[in-house]
């Protein structure tokens, strides 16, 4: 955006062969800090962090996140409706968390859509801002790039305002690489937590080739803030050790609706979360592992919808019994990229829907109910079945699908993702994509 402009060139001044970052913050006053590239790459840098201690890590990023952290939290949201009596009631969707102040949203702007690609085992999240612009938070592994920059393409775009790589892990930067080498971006935003790896230096090389501009963010960073639009980074406060634990956690408000996006955020950065992050949506923390979503930061964020992504019976265990347990116990309706691939959410600032319903709770089979007897139903939309046993694809109607177990059995329209997650297609039904 245009006001960056300026912080670039001060941030090329001072942050080129300078270890001084206070300068950098004295001129950072309201948007995020930019840097260069060459900062993140720098041979010197990069062997500095992988050697040096936790303090040193952290270092440069308090020149950074001292100035935005002290900005107090801007509450331009639904506290002062700018034109509250031109509101027709046009509430279509089946679920909704209104409350009864409704502020009126500029009238230019669109519907918010926020789309959970489905991108196997890792995280992509495409949103459409209501004021026309673009953000594209991760893009799963680097053989889901393509995936991605087709789907963005498909909802009519050819620009990017905003890249987000929450942290360097490939299953959230791979895809990054393509999506840059195909889209002009305006803005890239990381935390200066470096990774020296293959994969996060290609990454870098295609945010030079684009052109973008690099911000380093921290808790307390403001993206986008326009009336009733405002999108923060809420975390990391500081920088962690590991990869996961500096991950990016964005804070998207449009109108009454909040939605939280956590990267692989583990249960130490969700306990350093300062702010008010009460959300309708949340994107559930490292896949749904036991890792991340504590009772605690559930208890905080308090979410009506959850979104797990994660590939189809991944290695992992993704998502995780007690993870599933701790959202179903608080009647957070779940929905699952691996099961039901790229989920959309619609929001017009007031109420949010969905393009599918939420995923059943299946009790655990030592569970003895009355449903318990109950044969599990196919869904009928799903194209495969896959035996989580012998890893093999199955048409539904392959006769020894029927004989296969239940907790063996999982269902799936994507059989690239199938084959991606490495099962083979069965020699004898023969299924193909
Ligand atoms: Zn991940
Ligand atoms: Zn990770």
């Amino acid at each position: 955006m245009k006001q960056h402009f300026p912080a670039i060139l001060l941030a090329l001044l001072f942050i080129t062969g300078c270890t001084d970052r206070s300068n950098v913050s004295e001129q950072e006053s309201t948007t995020t800090a930019a840097t260069t590239i060459s900062s993140f790459r720098d041979d010197e840098n990069i062997e500095e962090h992988t050697a040096s201690t936790s303090s040193e890590i952290t270092e440069p990023t308090q020149g950074i996140s001292s100035e935005p952290t002290q900005e107090p939290e801007p509450d331009i949201i639904s506290t002062e409706p700018p034109a509250p009596e031109t509101t027709p009631a046009e509430t279509t969707s089946t679920t909704s968390t209104t409350i009864e102040i409704a502020a009126e949203p500029p009238f230019e702007y669109q519907d918010l859509i926020v789309h959970f690609i489905d991108v196997g085992q890792g995280d992509s999240t495409f949103i459409e801002l209501p004021n026309g612009e673009t953000m594209l938070i991760d893009a799963g592994e680097r053989e889901y790039g393509d995936r991605v920059v087709a789907y963005i393409y498909n909802q009519g775009y050819d620009t990017l305002d905003y890249v987000v790589a929450t942290h360097p892990h490939t299953d959230h930067i791979g895809g990054i690489v393509d999506v840059l080498n195909a889209f002009p971006t305006k803005n890239f935003y990381m935390t200066s937590y470096v990774n020296p790896t293959q994969t996060f230096d290609d990454m870098l090389t295609a945010v030079e080739n684009n052109g973008a501009a690099a911000h380093e963010v921290m808790a307390g960073a403001v993206i986008v803030s326009e009336p009733e639009l405002l999108v923060e980074v809420v975390a990391p406060k500081a920088l962690a050790d590991d990869s996961n634990n500096n991950s990016v956690v964005i804070k998207l408000t449009y109108g009454e609706n909040k939605f939280l996006f956590t990267g692989d955020a583990e249960k130490d950065e969700e306990d350093g979360i300062w702010t008010n992050i009460k959300c309708d949506v949340l994107k559930v923390g490292h896949h749904g592992s036991d890792t991340s979503s504590t009772k605690n930061f559930l208890k905080k964020v308090e979410p009506t919808y959850s979104v797990i992504s994660c590939g189809l019976y991944n290695s992992y265990g993704h998502p995780d019994e007690a993870v599933l347990k701790r959202l179903y116990d608080r009647n957070i309706n779940v929905y699952r990229t691996d099961i039901q691939g790229t989920i959309v959410f619609r929001s017009d600032g007031k109420d949010i829907t969905v393009n599918n319903a939420p995923v059943e709770y299946t009790l655990p089979v030592t569970t003895t109910t009355t449903q318990a007897t109950e044969p599990q139903e196919e869904p009928a939309s799903l194209t495969y079945v896959l035996n989580t046993n012998t890893k093999k694809i199955h048409y539904p109607s392959y006769s020894s699908v029927d004989q296969m177990k239940e907790k063996n059995k999982a269902y799936t329209d994507d059989y690239a993702g199938a084959i991606a997650q490495g099962y083979v297609p069965c020699k004898n039904c023969n299924p193909t994509g």
